[in-house]
């Protein structure tokens, strides 16, 4: 399949590199391709990136019929552009795609897309430390049609936008919130999969979280409110004695491409790492008891976040002094060094542009 390219007539003033923020900027082109059940994936495209105009009864704005990814592009020092694990990524968005009753994608034809895109938009790619160019690929149901199915139609789209640190807080703890009255998925449901309804149904206990100044949201298990899962834009890691602990993949969590990275790097490293069920009323054991080291959070977004304080109702759990703990920083600086190519890559996670 050919893909057509349309460039921009005037190209947008691009973004002082140090003060990015996240996710407000946006570059020149985008790619859009859309699906029938005719012609399949067809129309693939780069063009000037745009609103979409959009029938009011469009499916996805009803029904929320909507998948995306969020994956990264770095500059190296010597200026090369290299993308962080993007096969995954796609490899999940037809896992998603699968879950939600959406056509599944060609990867290898979209991972081509993606890095026609990304050579097309290059010069957005930031060249400083602790920056990069967000990616994010999306699929959308489109049909305009009042009624619960699944659409027959859809677009998808990859928009770009160069991006600096995803908590105000940099690398820095955040506190977290544990919620006693909500839970964000069930077995059986779509907390594993990326798709927008579940960050719908996480905003409420969000802002309680923000009215009381916590950052985010540690989500407990949706049928005994007991076992830790993760945290909404983050799975979570524990340092309990000389042990890494993570929460399993119970099918209503997010399976992180970062938490897979950091548990291949604690493997290399040989350092104890275990998936398995947690429960908060353990961590508040081990940390009664002096065990409970360190916490942080994995995404692609903040990279490694560690965490500084945890509440979970009258309880305030202080992790660590509220400072950054040696492993929190050993991954980060891990995985971005290998992000940044300033470290040999041992697992083949880096695909050049
Ligand atoms: C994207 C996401 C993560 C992190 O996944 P990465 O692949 O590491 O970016 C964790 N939890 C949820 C709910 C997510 O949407």
């Amino acid at each position: 399949m050919q893909i057509t390219i349309k460039r921009c007539d005037k190209l947008k003033q691009r973004p002082d590199a140090s003060n990015l923020g996240f996710g407000t900027i946006f570059t020149d082109h985008m790619f859009n391709m859309d699906y029938n059940p005719e012609e399949g994936w067809h129309n693939p495209r780069i063009e000037p990136y745009a609103s979409f105009i959009m029938d009011p009864a469009t499916m996805v704005l009803h029904y929320g019929q909507a998948i995306f990814e969020g994956l990264k592009a770095f500059r190296t020092e010597s200026g090369n552009i290299q993308i962080f694990r993007p096969r995954d990524n796609f490899t999940r968005l037809n896992k998603s795609a699968r879950a939600l009753c959406i056509p599944e994608i060609d990867e290898d034809f979209i991972f081509y897309a993606m890095k026609q895109l990304l050579n097309i938009e290059k010069d957005w790619v930031p060249g400083t430390h602790d920056a990069s160019l967000y990616i994010r690929p999306a699929i959308i149901a489109t049909d305009p049609f009042l009624g619960v199915r699944a659409s027959h139609t859809y677009r998808l789209f990859i928009i770009l936008s160069p991006v600096g640190a995803y908590y105000k807080e940099g690398f820095n703890p955040i506190k977290i919130w544990v919620t006693k009255n909500h839970v964000r998925a069930v077995r059986g449901g779509v907390g594993n999969v990326k798709t927008a309804g579940n960050y719908a149904a996480s905003l409420y206990a969000g802002e309680e979280a923000h009215r009381n100044g916590y950052t985010q949201v540690l989500w407990l298990d949706g049928v005994e409110l007991k076992y830790v899962e993760e945290v909404g834009s983050m799975n979570i890691f524990f340092v309990i004695d000389d042990e890494i602990i993570t929460p399993m993949l119970s099918g209503s969590i997010l399976p992180g491409i970062t938490r897979d990275s950091v548990i291949s790097l604690a493997k290399m490293w040989n350092l104890k790492i275990t998936e398995r069920k947690i429960s908060i009323d353990e961590l508040i054991d081990t940390h009664e008891s002096g065990k409970l080291h360190e916490i942080f959070g994995s995404g692609t977004a903040a990279i490694i976040s560690p965490v500084g304080e945890i509440r979970y109702g009258k309880k305030i759990l202080t992790i660590d002094d509220g400072k950054v703990g040696p492993m929190a920083n050993k991954f980060y600086n891990a995985i971005t060094d290998i992000q940044y190519g300033i470290a040999e890559d041992p697992f083949g996670w880096i695909e050049p542009i």
